[in-house]
């Protein structure tokens, strides 16, 4: 029987993978000689490492003869990739749970595992809260649980699956977990571990085959990206980027989500020098108060940031920024608040993650008084979400005239292409003009603060 997992303590901090755990044998299911390759429904919620994680563990299925991503009416196993960075991510994981107990009762030997943050941060708890769960994993180390998947299964696994024909167009790729930042109101290093990097051959790896199977555009994941480090030759992001960027076939690269502290102008000239890089930067700056910054443990001040901006723009002209903001934290005065906004207005960013601070348990921050009231977290909030609005309208009306480029991605209800254009701004194109699949270039008629309407002027490839 697996050691009990302890719920997340300082102890539990130690960056170690969770083992994987799983019910007494009494109490597992019978699994019956399926006379075929067993089925698993991949399900995942909350971030796009999650997103990156379905991609690989999907690929760990295939490998091991388990046929990847199918339906759950068709499924024997079902894994749930779940989030803790809020309640509400956590409620649907529970929500997505109780469906799982009708479906897992209709036809004996199904199981169900869990993955992700939620398994972390909560361990061997969930199997005794969740009588249906069968099995509990870390996706950071998850050897254990395919072995056991294969010894469970042995008798219809008859050796790897192909990965079925993919009709995606954009992927993700993990290349680093974890964080070392340790920013005060944040969940991420204490459920995803200290910073561990992927060798670049690995990345570049997974690229060609994400591409052979039609993939054009490809975002690297980081919680904290731009601190990667080739683990044998010490590489940064920058010669990643370029490592990626020569893959024959891609047509765009992005990456997220950078760190301010680590935004250096080497990452900006390998922005504006290799062709596939889009020039889109996600900077979180989360407030635009130095204490207020302080308190959060985010290591730089608001003139840093304004530094490292003026950099960027300086390097790569045609750069679209976003960031996130927290609105609320602990012992936000209407002062801190409004140096937020004076940031929002001198920075006039292209998009905004606007959120109202709340506690994630096991945090610094929890240990401080969540004491702005909900309804003036609610009032800043709008007031921004309304301050943002104007800014991004007038920023992509400044583009009506101007010549884009889009990978049209799918076709709306009334049939009309659209996509992201470089800078990531969807873009809507008139009906028929172009087909899903196309780079085209564009002209912008008009735009509103979310979207641009667009007329084709020629495929770009
Ligand atoms: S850098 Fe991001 S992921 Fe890391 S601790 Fe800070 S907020 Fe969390």
């Amino acid at each position: 029987m697996p050691t009990p997992l302890p719920l997340l303590s300082p102890s539990a901090r130690g960056f170690q993978a969770i083992p994987l755990a799983e019910r007494p044998a009494g109490r597992q299911p019978i699994v019956p000689v399926l006379g075929r390759p067993p089925r698993v429904h991949l399900w995942h919620i909350g971030c796009q490492m999650n997103d990156a994680d379905h991609e690989m563990l999907a690929e760990r299925f295939a490998e091991i003869g388990f046929v990847p991503d199918a339906a759950l009416d068709d499924a024997d196993l079902a894994v749930l990739i779940t989030c803790a960075v809020r309640q509400n991510a956590e409620q649907k994981v529970y929500g997505k749970f109780r469906d799982l107990i009708e479906w897992k009762r209709a036809r004996p030997g199904r199981a169900v595992a869990m993955t992700g943050c939620m398994a972390v941060e909560h361990g061997s708890t969930l199997l005794r809260k969740l009588p249906e769960l069968d099995y509990l994993f870390d996706v950071r180390d998850c050897d254990g649980f395919f072995a056991r998947l294969q010894s469970v299964h042995g008798t219809d696994l008859d050796g790897p699956v192909p990965m079925p024909a993919s009709d995606r167009l954009l992927a993700y790729v993990s290349v680093m977990g974890g964080c070392n930042e340790m920013c005060t109101y944040c969940i991420v290093p204490f459920v995803r571990g200290r910073e561990t990097s992927r060798p670049v051959g690995e990345i570049v790896e997974d690229v060609h085959r994400l591409v052979e199977r039609g993939v054009r555009e490809v975002t690297l994941l980081g919680q904290n990206v731009n601190s990667y480090s080739d683990p044998g030759t010490g590489a940064g992001l920058p010669e990643l980027l370029a490592a990626v960027d020569s893959v024959p076939g891609l047509w765009r690269l992005r990456f997220l989500t950078s760190h301010p502290r680590n935004a250096l102008p080497g990452l900006f000239e390998a922005m504006r020098d290799l062709p596939t890089v889009c020039e889109q930067l996600h900077l979180p700056v989360q407030a635009g108060d130095d204490q207020l910054l302080r308190r959060m443990r985010r290591m730089y001040t608001v003139d840093e940031y304004l530094a490292k901006i003026a950099s960027a723009r300086a390097t790569v002209p045609a750069l679209a920024l976003t960031t996130d903001i927290i609105v609320g934290f602990s012992a936000e005065t209407e002062a801190e608040f409004l140096g937020t906004e004076q940031l929002l207005r001198t920075v006039r960013f292209d998009v905004v993650h606007l959120q109202a601070y709340s506690v994630r348990p096991g945090t610094a921050a929890a240990r401080r008084p969540d004491d702005v009231p909900l309804t003036e977290k609610k009032r800043r909030l709008n007031h921004l979400l309304e301050l943002q609005r104007d800014i991004a309208l007038q920023r992509n009306l400044a583009l009506v005239g101007e010549r884009i480029e889009i990978l049209v991605e799918s076709t709306t209800d009334d049939g009309r292409p659209f996509g992201r254009t470089r800078q990531g701004k969807i873009a809507l194109l008139p009906a028929g003009s172009a087909a899903v699949g196309e780079l085209c270039v564009a002209t912008v008629r008009t735009a509103n603060a979310w979207q641009l309407a667009a007329d084709v002027e020629a495929a770009a490839a």
